[in-house]
């Protein structure tokens, strides 16, 4: 058993409390909360912590089988280039370095106070740590395929790195193309996979402009009533271009590569979902960087479970640019955080974005933040029963956060996270 106390302790369930004390069984489960305990850091067998505790962070987007690109990709050179570079790495991978890296990044993670990760994969490569790993992890088994079935003829993901396999090729360059039949088989084969290392995993698509209406339509067959769908959504000003109007960067390059402009060219890209992923699907946009407000009008008419999961560091590191927080906030958008992958993120830690956000929004409450980083994400995963906030049953892990302002609850610069336990 151990007892916990801070300056602040952010239940996130509730306010935040000032002497109180968490109670924890030794499996970390909480079994009390008191409160208006007098001189906690002076009492018998309580740990007192200079800061702030809080239950420990959800990452409800990341790569981890892209963190060996970690520093390999030059910052501000827009998405349309960084799909490239990804492309590029991928093509150079060998597979013992993906999972050294993907070891790192993890104990990383775990060390910096994640829980729970929201973990894109395109192949098998990083399963085995996963499986190793205390932190849990959801796997998205992600698709792209942007040519209509039959037309070309290539595999799952195109850059595939297998888990026992040395180097394999893309099949193209830059964006992978679908092709021949049903997308099912290969990505139900590699749900099974995840399963048998006993990770949660379901198939998603990667992003509007990259799966034809076809491959849309196969993989949400494939949804199980209980999975989330997990999706890249306006990351770059390019891809709004391509959709709204046909042309820019992105338009460009699917031409050069002789690919087909999505069909949903003149329409905004939750209408081209719309059309197949169902208003029950819990889904979770991801970036958000050039919505609107007609974006979320729509999205919010258009699906009953929907989360705005934000990657401010990744953004910033790609388009120099941050989505419309205000904007989402005015509406009362359910947000979560991620850092999206180490190729677009300098630290891959969670508090990196949280420094990034108070900094340019102060104005906004810490609690709400810090909901954003755990029991949005907790809930975006479905896991909210046992991770994102401090309450008796839980077993979410704790954090410490340390050098935050505490006169007026707002981080600095020098604010640092670790986990407790
Ligand atoms: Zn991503």
């Amino acid at each position: 058993m151990r007892k916990i106390s801070a300056h602040y302790i952010f239940p996130i369930a509730q306010a935040p409390l000032r002497n109180a004390v968490i109670t924890l069984a030794d499996d970390g489960t909480i079994t009390d909360i008191s409160t208006d305990q007098p001189n906690v850091q002076e009492m018998e067998g309580v740990e007192f912590y200079n800061g702030i505790v809080a239950p420990a962070f959800v990452n409800a987007h990341c790569h981890l089988e892209l963190s060996y690109m970690r520093g390999k990709i030059e910052q501000g050179i827009g998405v349309s280039e960084f799909v490239q570079n990804v492309a590029y790495q991928r093509r150079q991978a060998r597979a013992k370095r993906v999972v050294h890296a993907a070891e790192f990044a993890d104990a990383l993670l775990y060390e910096s106070g994640i829980a729970a990760v929201g973990d894109i994969a395109n192949d098998d490569s990083c399963f085995e740590v996963k499986k190793n790993s205390s932190v849990f992890y959801h796997t998205f088994i992600e698709k792209f395929g942007l040519l209509p079935r039959g037309e070309a003829d290539v595999g799952v993901g195109g850059a595939h790195i297998g888990a026992g396999g040395a180097h394999v090729g893309a099949p193209v360059r830059g964006l992978p193309r679908e092709g021949g039949a049903h997308v099912g088989a290969p990505l139900q084969g590699l749900v099974r996979v995840a399963e048998g290392f006993n990770i949660r995993a379901s198939v998603t698509p990667h992003a509007p402009y990259s799966v034809s209406p076809q491959v849309l339509q196969d993989l949400m067959s494939l949804v199980n009533p209980q999975d989330m769908v997990s999706i890249h959504h306006l990351e770059s000003f390019a891809e709004q271009q391509l959709f709204e109007t046909g042309w820019g960067a992105l338009a460009s390059l699917f031409l050069a590569m002789g690919l087909t402009l999505p069909p949903a060219n003149g329409e905004h890209s939750l209408r081209y979902l719309s059309q197949y992923i169902a208003r029950d699907v819990q889904l979770l946009l991801v970036h958000n960087l050039y919505i609107t407000q007609r974006h979320y009008d729509f999205a919010a008419s258009h699906w009953d479970n929907l989360f705005w999961v934000l990657c401010p560091c990744s953004n910033w590191y790609i388009e120099r640019a941050l989505p419309p927080v205000e904007m989402l906030r005015k509406n009362g958008a359910v947000i979560a955080l991620g850092t999206d992958s180490w190729a677009s993120h300098p630290s891959l830690l969670l508090q990196d974005d949280l420094i990034v956000l108070h900094h340019k929004f102060p104005h906004i409450p810490l609690h709400e933040l810090l909901t954003w980083a755990t029991l949005n994400g907790a809930k975006a995963l479905k896991i909210n029963h046992l991770y994102g906030s401090l309450e008796p049953g839980k077993a979410p892990g704790l954090v410490w956060i340390q050098g935050a302002d505490l006169s007026s609850l707002r981080l600095t610069t020098a604010t640092t996270v670790r986990r407790l336990l």
